[in-house]
């Protein structure tokens, strides 16, 4: 038996009428269609949660406090980690303190990665927070050699801005790496291959930083900057270091360690002197008017930026450039 069609037309091209709406709603079809409707909708609504479900579990949940283990571990982990970065570009990691939402993401993470060599204040916080849950990683205290710098209280600390260094770079990439396969050895050959292609990166990049820095003669390589975050850079691209203040960008330097500084940077002939992008620069624009030295650029210290900045490689092109181009 042929059913009634759903629109009675005799032919013509009509429109669509209450008269039609009423007829359709009222034909037996109009049940069966709605009925086959609602259970293509019930089992499109239980796949789309079941779908849901499995991505979210599956996944490797990691909290980074860094913004530079954040990239670390989104190009590692790919597609199988869920990462929380909870330092964003631009805020300030000596200073920050991790917030109630923060503590609740992290109870939940598989993997926490934090900078270490003191950064983080509030690391025992966060340990007793997650417990034994979750894992919690000090990536700059795992096989990577620590410089020294004098803190406000004019103590000498471990210095905490070990990204600067490609060399670190490396060792902190292979962390990663490891932890991840830890937490699900069946994604060891994708972590494997990831790290690799980022590892080659890194070496290209430290290539690019040389060749630039080489534009430098040696005795130019004079790095007067708001806060001693330049340590390991220094190390490893043949500078020195003039810091203003210590470790931290709100550290206040004393009269007297100004006025020797300016006094450096007179006798030894430093063209420019270096902002940061959170930093006050108003020491910086009293150095330049006592000697002369012209105001080089802000530079990036404390982690990932934004726009051409907000990647490891876009920070060290900033930073290398702004430097190189204004001591030359
Ligand atoms: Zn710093």
């Amino acid at each position: 038996m042929r059913s009634r069609p759903l629109f009675p037309t005799d032919g013509k091209k009509q429109r669509i009428s209450f008269r039609h709406l009423l007829a359709f709603t009222c034909n037996p079809s109009y049940s069966r269609f709605m009925h086959s409707l609602r259970q293509i909708f019930a089992l499109l609504f239980v796949w789309g949660i079941g779908l849901a479900c499995a991505g979210a579990a599956d996944k490797i949940r990691v909290s980074s406090f860094s913004t530079v283990l954040t990239e670390i571990a989104q190009k590692i982990g790919g597609d199988r980690v869920e990462v929380t970065g909870h330092i964003k570009p631009g805020i300030d990691p000596h200073e920050f303190e991790p917030k109630a939402s923060d503590i609740r993401t992290v109870t939940n993470a598989d993997l926490v990665l934090l900078s270490a060599k003191h950064m983080e204040g509030y690391v025992a916080k966060l340990k007793d927070s997650i417990g034994t849950k979750g894992h919690v990683v000090e990536v700059g205290d795992q096989k990577m050699q620590s410089l020294k710098l004098v803190d406000r209280s004019e103590h000498e600390v471990e210095d905490p801005h070990w990204w600067h260094s490609p060399r670190n770079l490396i060792i902190a990439t292979k962390v990663v790496r490891d932890e991840l396969t830890k937490i699900s050895p069946a994604d060891k050959a994708l972590f494997a291959a990831n790290a690799t292609a980022y590892i080659n990166r890194l070496e290209v990049l430290d290539d690019w930083v040389r060749a630039k820095v080489s534009e430098l003669p040696r005795d130019k390589r004079k790095l007067v900057t708001n806060h001693d975050a330049f340590g390991y850079f220094a190390r490893d691209y043949g500078f020195t270091v003039m810091p203003i203040s210590g470790v931290a960008k709100n550290d206040q330097p004393g009269s007297k360690n100004v006025a020797e500084l300016i006094a450096k940077i007179k006798a030894s002939g430093v063209k420019a002197v270096f902002s940061e992008d959170v930093a006050n620069p108003k020491v910086v624009q009293e150095i330049t008017r006592e000697t002369g030295a012209k105001f080089g650029g802000e530079l990036l210290s404390d982690g990932l930026g934004t726009g051409e900045a907000a990647t490891v490689e876009g920070m060290f092109k900033h930073n290398v450039k702004t430097i190189v181009d204004a001591l030359k």
